[in-house]
């Protein structure tokens, strides 16, 4: 069975690597000219995603290229000092096996796992779908596949050939940027947060980065007028929403015109209610995106991506009822995120000073009482913020006897 993946990030790699253990003939398309090594964001894989790389045996080299920060110091505008907080012990409240590491890093590993079993093509990307699997691309030929998987992100190219362009899409209030600056700007190992009602900034390096990341979260009171490809007008609106926060802050927003790196996006919820029409799904942040950096959907995409691979070789072939399966096992995580991912972009940029003092007082005690306390509260929260270590991991005979 031949099987096109669209997009080589996260959920494409995965899932080929499951794919080609279970057998099936995969090719990758990738519209970047080759896996992107550039402007990407610090990551979280929480425990199924992190179980999902140890059968993979990748585990040990994604720990070996976490980001290492350990503490987050939080900036308030009326405070002298800023608050010290534990980052380990804040993100062990909500998981107990988790890492973070920057996306280019894990989709390079992944990758890496993949490749030798699939055939990967770069620059290139699908320009057209027929109901019998024949595939137009912008460069290459036409081929014909069985199956087709969009795992090309939030905004899917397979997606709006099969969906269209009116899919059902929440916009959570809020803009995300992220800013490549120079690494001297930022500490190894500390992550600088400052916080004000209705926009946060911060800014993290790594040891093995050569650059340091901001990254900004702002809600103005009305949506932005704005065009995602109209970067000049984006970096005009960072800069009105963030000037003059802080002397730190306008140190950053001064690279935005050089930096080599920048990205800028509506914080935007996908709500489908399916992801799959005839020979094509959807995996990852192109079928279910909770949110960029508000839901957990790294881990998510790992976690489709695993149980897409697993419902497709237990069906040996029957696609239609690995689809259904596939979509009746992620919806309970996909519609329990969203609504995770819904909370946190009001919580993590608060709207008033009370909420900036109420969020950062509750990561100051959390960083101060035993972990085992602030776990034990964490799973009485009834809003799921453990959703992400306790997504079940089924188990797929139909693909481990093949490993
Ligand atoms: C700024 C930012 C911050 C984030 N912070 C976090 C966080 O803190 N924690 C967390 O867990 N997650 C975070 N995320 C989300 C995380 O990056 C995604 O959930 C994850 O990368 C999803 O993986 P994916 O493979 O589904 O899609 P993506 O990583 O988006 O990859 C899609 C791939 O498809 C390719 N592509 C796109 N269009 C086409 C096309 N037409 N044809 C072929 N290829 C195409 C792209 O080049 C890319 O390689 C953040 C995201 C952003 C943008």
């Amino acid at each position: 069975m031949r099987i096109l993946i669209s997009g080589a990030s996260i959920a494409g790699p995965v899932l080929a690597y499951w794919l080609t253990r279970s057998g099936f003939d995969v090719t990758v398309v990738e519209r970047a000219p080759a896996l992107r090594k550039t402007g990407g964001h610090a990551v979280d894989l929480f425990r199924p995603a992190m179980e999902i790389s140890e059968r993979m045996g990748v585990l040990p080299r994604i720990e070996e290229h976490a980001t290492g920060t350990t503490v987050l110091s939080a900036y308030r505008p009326w405070a002298v000092k800023p608050a010290r907080i534990d980052y380990l012990k804040l993100i062990g409240a909500f998981s107990d096996r988790h890492v973070e590491i920057m996306r280019d890093d894990l989709s390079e590993i992944y990758y890496d796992a993949s490749r030798d079993g699939a055939e990967y093509v770069f620059g290139d990307q699908i320009t057209g779908i027929d109901d019998d699997g024949g595939v137009s691309f912008e460069h290459g030929t036409r081929r014909r596949f069985d199956l087709i998987v969009g795992a090309d992100g939030l905004h899917s190219g397979v997606r709006r050939i099969v969906f269209g362009d009116d899919v059902p899409e929440r916009f959570l209030g809020g803009y995300l940027s992220v800013v490549s600056v120079p690494k001297p700007l930022a500490l190894v190992g500390e992550m600088d947060g400052y916080f004000d009602p209705d926009r946060v900034a911060m800014i993290y390096t790594a040891d093995h980065l050569d650059d340091a990341r901001a990254v900004f979260m702002f809600r103005p009171t009305q949506p932005l007028d704005y065009d995602h490809r109209d970067t000049a007008r984006q970096q005009a609106q960072l800069r009105a929403a963030f000037s003059g926060m802080s002397a730190q802050v306008d140190s950053w927003l001064e690279e935005v015109e050089h930096t080599p790196a920048f990205y800028f996006d509506a914080i935007t919820q996908l709500e489908l209610t399916g992801w799959s029409r005839g020979r094509v799904t959807l995996v990852g942040d192109a079928g279910y995106c909770p949110g960029p950096a508000v839901g957990g959907s790294t881990s998510l995409a790992v976690y489709g991506a695993y149980v897409l691979a697993g419902e497709i070789a237990t069906a040996a072939g029957d696609y239609a009822s690995a689809f259904a399966a596939y979509e009746t096992t992620m919806m309970p995580s996909v519609v329990g995120s969203r609504s995770l991912a819904r909370a946190n972009a009001k919580t993590l940029v608060p709207g008033s000073r009370w909420g900036v003092r109420a969020l950062v007082g509750v990561a100051r005690a959390v960083s101060v009482l035993p972990l085992g306390v602030t776990q034990a509260l964490a799973r009485l929260n009834r809003k799921g913020v453990r959703l992400y270590d306790t997504m079940p991991l089924p188990d797929y005979p139909a693909v481990t006897a093949r490993t």
